[in-house]
């Protein structure tokens, strides 16, 4: 007995110490991040994005970001001896059939969700970007390029949505974009092309619009009754000009699960930015008419987040970096996990 117990501990440790040292690190050089170091290595920045973040986990400021001078370990795949193009083939075609799902919505680039897991089975989360449409929402000029609102507005949402997913939720994503996908550009391209779920046409005026997001998302509702449910607004301006506040996170005074969803995510931002920007974040019950409009009328519990100001230069650094975008819907993901779970 004593025996076939040391036998299998040394093998296990074996197996530990090859895997270990199999894993090839690389140093961050000036400038470098996730996507341009992934990419030196001639590892499909896309496809391993996610591994690498979780591989390094602790090395990372904001969730997403490297430390220049510091060691990173590199998902395992690029040691095959197989040429690196066709192995990530076979790696990919492996992936999808074990424990990933496609998702056009997401674009070519993106397209496959990978089950991290099932914490959030059962949950339905409508998620909500502000304007599309007719309407690019506020707009701004960068580098002599127009920027609009809407579109960055739904590359977050995009992120968010995808992170859900991985994590089991079932995610409707109200109004979409069926040829934008998420983007890794700095500059959005605007268009005009979005539809509200299904597809239906986005009307230019504004209480037209609204009211049609929130008949959508009560409909739905409806139907889903019984399930837990919640809804993500989510905006790319902010109300509250000349304040040193970034991110706002707003509910329904007298709704307490949405001010639960609400205090939750600005809880997780809170921790992200503690370190380095503090009393950055807010939530609370105050709006204008407008964004009051769908609180109140929409049936989930809800947030309304306000992710800086697209007008505002210095947001406007945060939000043109797509490593950026991404760490944000990362933390609302987080957020929204501290909301299901508890603490
Ligand atoms: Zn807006």
């Amino acid at each position: 007995m004593g025996k076939s117990v040391f036998i299998i501990l040394v093998f296990l440790c074996a197996k530990g110490l090859l895997a270990q040292d199999s894993l090839l690190t690389v140093t961050a050089e000036k400038g470098d991040g996730v996507l341009s170091l992934l990419r030196k290595q001639g590892v499909n920045p896309y496809d391993y994005y996610d591994a690498f973040l979780d591989l390094n986990t602790n090395n990372l400021r904001d969730s997403v970001h490297l430390y220049e001078g510091r060691q990173y370990l590199v998902p395992k795949i690029i040691l095959d001896t197989v040429p690196v193009v066709d192995s990530l083939q076979k790696i990919a075609e492996e992936v999808k059939e074990i424990e990933g799902d496609v998702f056009e919505i997401f674009g070519k680039k993106h397209e496959m969700v990978l089950s991290k897991s099932e914490r959030l089975i059962g949950n339905i989360y409508y998620l909500v970007s502000g304007h599309g449409g007719p309407d690019p929402g506020a707009m701004a000029n960068y580098a002599g390029k127009s920027i609009a609102e809407d579109e960055y507005a739904y590359d977050i949402t995009l992120r968010l949505a995808k992170e859900l997913l991985s994590h089991g939720a079932t995610v409707y994503i109200i109004i979409q974009d069926e040829n934008d996908g998420i983007r890794d550009e700095r500059i959005l391209e605007i268009d005009r092309d979005e539809v509200a779920y299904p597809n239906k046409v986005i009307p230019l005026n504004q209480v037209a619009r609204l009211k049609q997001r929130v008949e959508i998302v009560n409909d739905l509702y409806q139907k889903n009754r019984g399930k837990y449910q919640r809804l993500i607004v989510t905006h790319v301006d902010s109300r509250s000009k000349g304040e040193n506040i970034d991110v706002f996170f707003y509910h329904h005074a007298k709704s307490r699960n949405g001010k639960k969803l609400a205090e939750s995510i600005h809880k997780t931002f809170k921790e992200k930015y503690k370190k380095y920007q503090p009393n950055r974040t807010y939530s609370g019950t105050f709006l204008d008419r407008t964004s009051l409009y769908l609180v109140k009328k929409t049936h989930p519990a809800m947030t309304f987040i306000e992710i800086g100001n697209i007008k505002n230069k210095k947001d406007q650094r945060r939000i043109l970096d797509p490593d950026n975008r991404q760490a944000l819907a990362k933390w609302i993901s987080e957020g929204v996990l501290l909301d299901f779970e508890g603490e």
